[in-house]
């Protein structure tokens, strides 16, 4: 017999569970393509092909030649991935989640693979580099140099980064603005600012975020979101948003992050040093070997990402319960959960293991119960 007393349920509509399904495997496929490209370049000594073509491209000029070869890989493993792409790309449309025409897409995709291009033509030579000055302690020097371009890139991710993307444009509307300021008084913290971000032109979907270091850290919140919910959910939304920094999520996830990159340094500067021994490269700064990198960072990340999800899981779940005690309701939150739940066709109910492995959030119907609990708490409390 059904509990009355319960709050409403709603089960995952078949579709949501397709469309979540194909999204997993298209993941899972596109981490094999990733790890069998990288071992068949080392299996078949085709990087040491690629490696010699990028140094007679280069007139041997070793600098210039490490970035013709990360070149050459970017376009190996973009046209390896690219009938994995552009599924992606038509499932979001046959979900109706999707407005972005294919032109804009091809030019999203071509400033992505170039964007990636610097970022990785920047760590890379950074590294070589260190590898040919110190090979002893390359690993260690290199791991605080990956590190200082980290916060780097965080910092200016929203002003340099971002917008080749998307258009961001300061919050007009003065009620949200105000309820933020009182939100933000009320904690004592200040957040610099928030964007409307212009999602819409390409998206269906709703979403928010807190992103940025010092002088560049806001909330963005997409225009889909500004457009379908209310002021009360919106407010929600932001405290949630507010919560993450109020409890600073994002400087505690680099110092994770710092740690987990210098287990992958240390383990990168081992399987180098036993390749070289090996005899598989002449030498540690033979730019061939640098599959053999980005297999160590890969299986790492893979590794790490169960426990990675639980650690940003645990930050939502706080986040959530910020935005709960600042806001003092939970009626709004369950009903911007319920509205992001179906316009994003996003899984109230993910099997465990789903949530467990793949999840940064916590389940939709979880954070429902947690709000429901919440209130219920506060309602006893006050009788
Ligand atoms: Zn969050």
């Amino acid at each position: 017999m059904a509990d009355l007393a319960s709050s409403e349920h709603r089960p995952d509509t078949s579709e949501a569970r397709a469309y979540n399904r194909i999204r997993r495997r298209l993941s899972l496929a596109d981490a094999v393509l990733g790890f069998a490209l990288l071992l068949l370049l080392l299996a078949t000594g085709w990087s040491q092909d690629l490696r010699d073509l990028a140094l007679r491209l280069a007139s041997a000029h070793y600098a210039l030649a490490l970035l013709v070869y990360v070149a050459l890989l970017a376009v190996l493993a973009k046209l390896a991935g690219l009938g994995l792409d552009l599924y992606s790309f038509r499932l979001e449309h046959r979900y109706q989640l999707s407005n972005q025409k294919l032109g804009s897409w091809v030019w999203d995709e071509i400033k992505g693979m170039l964007v990636g291009l610097v970022l990785g033509g920047i760590l890379a030579e950074a590294v070589y580099f260190i590898l040919r000055q110190w090979p002893e302690r390359w690993w260690l020097i290199a791991w605080g140099v990956f590190l200082a371009l980290f916060v780097l890139f965080a910092q200016i991710a929203p002003v340099v980064l971002f917008p080749l993307f998307y258009k961001f444009t300061p919050l007009e509307d003065q009620e949200l603005k105000d309820r933020l300021l009182r939100l933000s008084q009320r904690a004592g913290a200040r957040v610099r600012g928030v964007y409307e971000w212009k999602l819409s032109e390409k998206s269906k979907k709703a979403n928010a975020a807190l992103v940025g270091l010092g002088r560049t850290r806001r909330i963005i919140l997409a225009d889909t979101l500004l457009a379908g919910y209310s002021a009360d959910e919106i407010e929600s939304i932001l405290a949630h948003e507010l919560g993450h920094h109020v409890h600073q999520h994002i400087p505690k996830s680099i110092v994770v992050e710092a740690g987990i990159s210098l287990l992958g340094f240390w383990l990168a500067g081992r399987v180098l040093a036993l390749s070289v021994a090996r005899h598989w490269f002449a030498s540690l700064d033979d730019f061939a070997n640098l599959p053999l990198l980005l297999l160590v960072s890969s299986a790492l990340s893979l590794l790490l990402m169960p426990a990675m999800n639980a650690y940003s899981r645990s930050k939502e779940r706080e986040a959530d319960r910020y935005a709960l005690d600042a806001t003092g309701r939970a009626a709004p939150f369950i009903s911007s959960m319920n509205k992001l739940a179906e316009q994003n066709l996003a899984e109230r109910e993910p099997a465990a293991w789903v949530e467990w492995l793949f999840h940064s959030h916590p389940a939709i119907s979880k954070r429902i119960a947690a709000a429901e609990n919440w209130e219920k708490r506060k309602a006893s409390a006050t009788d």
